[in-house]
């Protein structure tokens, strides 16, 4: 019998709109293909909802669980795992993960020899690393840039935050939920321009 292979640990990061969700959701595919089973995450950014959901904007969705500030991550997937094998683990939204949530992760790949994919921003409107992306930076085992563009043709590697008028706005929380604020990925030049800097 072959040796079984080492799972890992993966953080796919971006801006935003770089079809993070669309990856994932055909990673999950992939999987499910080949005759096994993922277990999707996403974060659950308010309480109105019991089940979540990943969808692309290419129109795939798929049903998720979620994730809240209290899940123990490790502890939720070792009980799911033994009422059905699963063989990867998928988690949209990651830059949401707690530092202790990053660490339970990794011991869901240590442990239970489950992959790991993760999928999220890097960074903040203001520049600055979220919790669970400066955690799957420093942790993961393998780091994958999901490459978009600023409109001047560019790498985009940061997000600005828009008001109505499209003005970006330099302060403020690090997620703003509803509202009407937007966001933009822009390369770092535009992200300077825009700020005024
Ligand atoms: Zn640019």
């Amino acid at each position: 019998m072959g040796k079984q292979p080492v799972a890992q640990m993966y953080f796919y990061y971006s801006a935003m709109n770089a079809g993070k969700s669309t990856t994932l959701l055909q990673s999950s595919f992939n999987y499910q293909e080949r005759g096994m089973t993922p277990l999707i995450y996403t974060a659950a950014l308010d309480d109105r909802y019991d089940v979540g959901k990943v969808s692309s904007r290419i129109g795939l969705q798929s049903d998720a669980q979620l994730f809240r500030n209290e899940t123990n991550l490790y502890q939720e997937i070792t009980a799911l795992n033994e009422v059905e094998k699963r063989h990867c683990i998928l988690v949209d939204e990651c830059q949401f993960l707690s530092k202790q949530q990053v660490y339970q992760l990794t011991e869901v790949v240590d442990k239970l020899h489950i992959p790991v994919l993760c999928y999220g921003l890097r960074t903040d409107f203001l520049g600055e690393l979220f919790e669970g992306s400066r955690y799957l930076l420093s942790w993961a085992d393998k780091l994958i840039e999901l490459k978009t563009i600023c409109h001047c043709g560019r790498k985009a590697n940061m997000v600005i935050r828009t008001d109505e008028f499209g003005n970006a706005i330099a302060q403020g929380e690090q997620v703003a939920i509803g509202g009407n604020e937007r966001y933009v990925s822009v390369c770092r030049q535009h992200y300077k321009d825009a700020l005024g800097k």
